[in-house]
């Protein structure tokens, strides 16, 4: 046996090679890493985790942190008007405008907290708000970044911040005042990410950079060229908003005489480090894109049920062979498994049909569940640009447990747990939760938890007296 003896976890059930295993060991190594799996019989001086099912973490591909803010503060109708994704933007902007550096780490530890307690061992941060008050830059124009990295770290996440490139309020728009925080110029902006990316580097791996043009709409062109650009020249994660609201294709259609899709595909921007955020509103030709070209999508079925978006059409994109990720985007919940069913739920009620997602050439008892398991982990860990979202020897130290005993899963066994974790697990399943070997949560809770509550409480306070 390898690795010290508090680095030895030895659960009922191990979710290894695609399939619940009892009588299993995880040895992680002094780098956070898997050192092996081994039979449980030589993992003497392990730890026991008793009546406990252990897998690997899950992977937020696409948050926002700070709208964890406006959580129950839109869930009204608006005088006057029908409510949309438009009319919640704006109030979310207002949230967005009011927020100190102080206060965006506040903000964001509340809602990397909850990501910890459901499960979640990385996050992929979409970062758009960058300067100051009054729309100018802070001394260090990378202030707010660093108190999202900040925030990830001292709850305990691993973290890529993709930093959002915005430039403008959209194709022949007046400049809107409330995204001054998030504009930069282009030469600002990657000299920025650069700085960024450097200073992460000292990290070791638990934090890293991406780029993110905003979306079509908020970027032209030649600014998004050069962002992708610099993405291959330092093969780096790219990400973007696309087709999640039809006015926003509309506009690109106005703008360019293409959509969306076809856009980022005729300019050769789609490639297998892009992911597309939603990509909802798209023609069945787009679809074909993603497979070819190798891009991803980023569901966020939760957030889109929420603010009234639409279904992404996920059994198209598996045809195409298209890598699907998911994230808590909005943070209206956090649970990244509600995610994961909802994939499948919100086709069934459009096509009144059951297990729409089913691989077609398998019908084993568990095969929806681990496809659309795939899209919580491993897949999000691909569009992060990590190789993590499985256990396996080498891979990241990065797992939860389950109660086996939780009210939600009882009763099941190895062939029919992981369809029950997906389709019918509650967060309060969730035991314990290890990132890079170490356990950030144990028991079902954090040692930050009444801390980072409190402050989230007071911000709370502060923001809607
Ligand atoms: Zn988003």
């Amino acid at each position: 046996m390898t690795g010290q003896p508090n680095n030895v976890w030895i659960p009922d059930l191990l979710f290894y090679e695609n399939r619940f295993q009892t009588d299993l060991a995880v040895v992680c190594d002094a780098h956070g890493k898997i050192a092996e799996i081994i039979q449980s019989d030589r993992a003497k001086g392990g730890v026991r985790l008793r009546n406990r099912a252990v897998l690997p973490g899950l992977i937020n591909a696409h948050s926002h942190a700070f709208q964890r803010v406006i959580r129950g503060r839109t869930e009204h109708r608006s005088a006057n008007q029908t409510d949309s994704f438009w009319t919640w933007r704006e109030l979310m902007y207002r949230a967005a405008n009011r927020l100190s550096p102080d206060d965006v780490y506040d903000a964001s530890r509340m809602a990397f907290l909850e990501m910890a307690l459901t499960g979640i061992t990385t996050v992929g941060e979409f970062h758009y708000i960058h300067n100051d008050f009054n729309g100018r830059p802070y001394d260090d124009p990378n202030l707010l970044a660093k108190q999202v990295v900040r925030a990830a770290n001292d709850v305990g996440l691993r973290i890529a911040l993709l930093r959002v490139a915005y430039a403008r309020a959209g194709y022949e728009k007046e400049t809107d005042p409330l995204q001054a925080r998030f504009i930069e110029p282009p030469d600002a902006y990657l000299e920025n990410v650069n700085g960024l990316a450097l200073d992460l580097k000292k990290s070791v791996g638990l934090a890293w950079a991406g780029v993110a043009p905003h979306s079509v709409r908020a970027v032209p062109l030649d600014y998004l060229k050069r962002v992708a650009e610099f993405a291959s020249r330092n093969n780096f994660p790219i990400h973007m908003h696309v087709a999640e609201q039809p006015a926003e294709v509309k506009a690109c259609i106005e703008e360019y005489g293409r959509s969306p899709v076809a856009l980022l595909e005729t300019e050769g921007l789609l490639n297998s480090r892009f992911t597309a955020v939603h990509a909802i509103h798209v023609s069945a030709k787009a679809i074909k894109a993603f497979g070819s070209s190798g891009a991803g999508v980023c569901a966020c079925p939760t957030t889109e049920r929420n603010l009234g978006d639409g279904v992404v059409p996920v059994d198209s994109y598996f045809e195409t062979g298209a890598l699907v990720s998911l994230g808590t985007d909005s943070q209206i919940q956090i649970d990244l498994l509600e995610d994961a069913r909802e994939l499948e739920y919100h086709l069934r009620l459009q096509r009144t049909q059951r297990n729409v997602l089913a691989p077609v050439d398998d019908t084993g008892e568990s095969a929806l569940a681990e496809r659309l398991f795939q899209c919580a982990t491993s897949n999000g860990a691909r569009s992060l640009g990590f190789d993590g979202g499985s256990l396996q020897p080498g891979a990241a130290a990065d797992f939860f447990s389950l109660d086996l005993g939780d009210p939600s899963i009882a009763g099941a066994g190895a062939a029919d747990l992981l369809s029950c974790v997906v389709f019918s697990s509650s967060r309060a399943a969730v035991k314990d939760v290890f990132v890079a070997g170490k356990r950030i949560v144990e028991e079902g809770r954090h040692p930050a938890q009444e801390e980072a509550i409190g402050a989230f409480a007071n911000l709370q306070k502060r923001l809607w007296v």
